[in-house]
């Protein structure tokens, strides 16, 4: 067997609001998917993390440095290509871009390797050590809006979050101290005393400041910060550790086996969160998973963008093992962005139906039983959305 072609697809739609976090503001929803073909027939898909031009830029990557590394190799031996690639790019980037694109082109290797084995990729992985899997809500966006206007928002949108079935929410910080703890008080009254809520900074804070608001997160029950400081600020990250009783989340930013290494040796993440569409792919979140674990760092996958992405993580999050285990261990979440996403919501012949499993469940979802990823993603939707 040996691959014919890889390809990009890049879409992208106009949301019908603006959203935003403590960086930037969007107004697009942008997917990066890889196709790769095969003499046989079979075809895998993945997906990049990365949005807006980044997705171009690592389309680039996908098709102008990695797919002629590739080309005429036996898909089946995933690990051999992982490495081959890795160590052409190493010399030019170890981090970033480079392995957000290797990432797309691994999970679609994983994919046809279950359809040749007629297995799901949660069998490859070794099998489902869980059945069904919790997911959390995360909304409560930044949004350009008076102040006064997004604390009410906050605390309506947190309630009809947890209304929807989900087993907790995470909203998103970044107006600066004095109004981030006033949206997180607004959400905690929006979701009442008894349910699990997070909030996310996506690292504008110095660490005093994230201090100051990691305090009241503390008075408030909060169950995670996520990436209260830059991520490369691991001595900011162990001293918030060491302050606060609020879980330290993080790690959406690492990549590779080597930079989650020296995160994780630095002991400043209670919950790691990395993600598989830029850290390298399956095969090297395995290994990153191992690394967690070897640190006795319980994971929750960071997940963000298309249906090929929420499936990959589906199956991740059915195939991880308890950490440490016992008889009610520690469980992780599929995190559920619930802010209009086409891309998730449209992309599937058959769709995964998260809002309708959780809903019938009590907030669970499963993974695919089809084998590979066990999606097939709509042609036409694609070319539809294709801007590139
Ligand atoms: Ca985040």
């Amino acid at each position: 067997m040996k691959i014919t072609s890889v390809k990009s697809h890049v879409l992208r739609y106009a949301l019908p609001e603006t959203l935003g976090y403590s960086q930037q503001f969007y107004t697009h929803r942008t997917a990066h998917l890889v196709e790769v073909q095969t003499d046989e027939g079979v075809v895998g898909w993945g997906e990049c993390f990365g949005p807006g031009p980044v997705a171009l830029a690592n389309k680039a990557i996908v098709e102008g440095v990695i797919a002629p590394i590739i080309e005429g190799d036996n898909p089946l031996n995933k690990d051999v290509i992982w490495h081959k690639v890795y160590n052409l790019l190493r010399d030019h980037g170890q981090k970033g871009m480079p392995l957000q694109a290797l990432s797309g082109v691994d999970i679609a290797l994983w994919d046809i390797v279950g359809k040749v084995a007629n297995l799901p990729v949660y069998a490859l992985l070794g099998g489902k050590h869980r059945d069904r899997i919790e997911v959390y809500g995360y909304g409560m966006m930044l949004r350009p809006e008076p102040v006064v206007e997004m604390i009410a928002r906050f605390r309506d949108e947190a309630a009809s979050i947890r209304d929807a079935g989900f087993v907790a929410t995470k909203m998103k910080l970044g107006l600066g101290v004095k109004d981030d703890i006033k949206l997180a008080t607004a959400v905690r009254e929006g979701v009442g005393d008894d349910y699990r809520f997070m909030a996310d900074a996506n690292h504008c804070y110095t660490t005093s400041d994230a201090l100051a608001v990691g305090r009241a997160l503390d008075e408030l029950d909060a169950y995670w910060f996520e990436e209260p400081v830059a991520p490369e600020d691991h001595d900011g990250y162990r001293e918030l550790r060491s302050s606060l009783k609020t879980n330290i989340a993080g790690g959406e930013a690492e990549f590779n086996r080597w930079g989650w290494r020296t995160l994780l040796e630095s002991r400043g993440l209670g919950i790691a969160q990395p993600e598989v569409c830029a850290l390298g792919g399956i095969s090297e979140y395995q290994r990153v998973l191992a690394l967690c674990h070897a640190h006795f760092t319980p994971v929750v996958n960071h997940v963000w963008g298309s249906a090929v992405a929420v499936a990959t993580n589906l199956h991740l999050l059915a195939a991880m093992p308890a950490l440490p285990g016992g008889l009610h261990p520690w469980e992780p979440m599929l995190e559920f962005d619930t802010t209009h996403n086409d891309f998730r919501d449209g992309l599937l012949k058959q769709p995964l139906d998260i809002q309708g499993q959780i809903k019938a469940s009590g907030g669970y979802a499963c993974a695919p039983e089809g084998p590979g990823l066990g999606i097939e993603p709509d042609r036409d939707f694609i070319a539809h959305h294709t801007i590139h």
